[in-house]
């Protein structure tokens, strides 16, 4: 199996990247609502920015909602299907496995 999996620092990266943007958009007077921090899990969208910063697309379905399947291992149902070219692999947003 292939080791996608983010490193805790490339989350750490993008977790600032994510925290530097919600406070621009607050220094900007951007409504609450409107902001990224309105859509934004600070554990689960570091981990796609980082994933995607390393080349890889979570994958939708018809309807543009992402595919989540339920993690063998932590019981969570945040576990995502990425691409990158014609390899497909699954991770777990909540356990990173
Ligand atoms: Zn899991």
């Amino acid at each position: 199996m292939i080791n996608a999996s983010p490193t805790p620092e490339d989350i750490e990266v993008a977790r600032q990247q994510l925290s530097e943007r919600i406070a621009q958009e607050k220094d900007a007077g951007i409504p609450a609502f409107d902001r990224t921090d309105a859509v934004t899990d600070m554990k689960r969208t570091p981990f796609l920015m980082a994933m995607r910063t390393n080349g890889y697309t979570a994958k939708l379905n018809r309807s543009g909602c992402q595919v989540l399947e339920s993690c063998p291992l932590c019981r969570g149902s945040n576990r995502h299907t990425f691409t990158k070219g014609d390899q497909e692999i699954h991770l777990c947003s909540d356990c990173g496995k």
